[in-house]
């Protein structure tokens, strides 16, 4: 398969037509963004690399992060993390408090707020010095020193961030949080924050993609049975309440967050990631959904 072919015809079609949606502006700091950068960067699992336009360009990865912080909790924690977090789609936004009520404080799943703060109280608890900790975990998947925190955006979003305030304060009422609720939000600001370019986000996903992946330590993140669930959570859960539309659409599990990436895995074949700040809204970047959705039509290949 001619990826590159493939990625260069549909990224200019897709940059010659209209640029729908609107950059988030509820973290201020993320509305600084140029709404026209647009990057797309495949890796393979035979480590072949293509990129086009702004595919080595940083930016805020929001919650993509809590795939990374999920498969690293479900790494140290193995099963017991389910017995705090559910792997139900909500069929609600990410930020969403209606369910927790119901449900006595146990998230849907990871990739809603809620449920990511639930790990993220997790590796707090775990880990010496959280921020450090976390990010050095990264940089070994990644095999990059080059991976940072945005302080001005964990800085943005906590200045605004009554919403998720309140959301840990009321999990923490149920006991499903064990740190202090500053502590929590403090860690999971900082990981939303994290800086990365599609060619890093789509070497860092590699560990879901290829079975014989290991960090640049050599160990290995996941194995298959874990692969296997943080792939299907991503399938489900990836996407909120737009999870069924970009199963329907793309057929790969994925995930969004609000800086307009996007990163597909391809299980032994390849992660794509793809980059255009301006959100649909639901939250997706509109050309990330747009880009997928033709590349699998183009390329007749997806997991179903
Ligand atoms: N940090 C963002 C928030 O909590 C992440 C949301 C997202 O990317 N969907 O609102």
């Amino acid at each position: 398969m001619d990826y590159k072919q493939v990625l260069e015809n549909l990224y200019d079609i897709i940059a010659s037509e209209e640029n729908d949606g609107a950059i988030a502006t509820y973290i201020p700091e993320l509305a600084k963004v140029d709404a026209n950068n647009f990057g797309v960067c495949l890796l393979s699992t035979k480590n072949k690399e293509y990129g086009v336009g702004n595919w080595q360009t940083k930016f805020s990865i929001q919650s993509i992060s809590k795939v990374l912080s999920l498969s690293i909790a479900y790494q140290i924690f193995g099963d017991k993390i389910w017995e705090r977090v559910d792997v139900e789609p909500s069929g609600t936004p990410f930020n969403s408090l209606v369910q927790l009520e119901s449900d006595a404080g146990i998230p849907r799943n990871p990739f809603m707020n809620s449920g990511a703060m639930v790990i993220c109280d997790m590796l707090v608890s775990y880990y010496e010095n959280p921020k450090e900790d976390f990010l050095a975990a990264i940089r070994e998947l990644c095999s990059s020193s080059e991976i940072i925190y945005s302080e001005a955006v964990a800085k943005s979003e906590a200045s605004v961030g009554y919403r998720n305030k309140a959301l840990c304060n009321f999990i923490k009422s149920f006991g499903n949080i064990e740190n202090e609720p500053e502590e929590v939000l403090d860690f999971y600001f900082h990981i939303c924050a994290i800086e990365m370019s599609c060619q890093e986000l789509s070497k860092v996903f590699m560990f879901l993609a290829n079975p014989n992946f290991t960090t640049s330590k050599g160990t290995k993140v996941l194995n298959l049975s874990k692969t296997k669930r943080v792939n299907a959570i991503m399938q489900t859960c990836g996407f909120y309440d737009e999870s069924g539309e970009f199963s329907f659409r793309v057929g790969l599990p994925g995930k969004s967050g609000v800086g307009g990436g996007i990163v597909a895995v391809y299980p032994g074949k390849y992660c794509i990631t793809v980059w255009s700040p301006k959100l649909n809204e639901k939250g997706n970047s509109y050309r990330g959904m747009k880009f997928l959705e033709a590349f699998t039509t183009e390329t007749e290949q997806s997991i179903f």
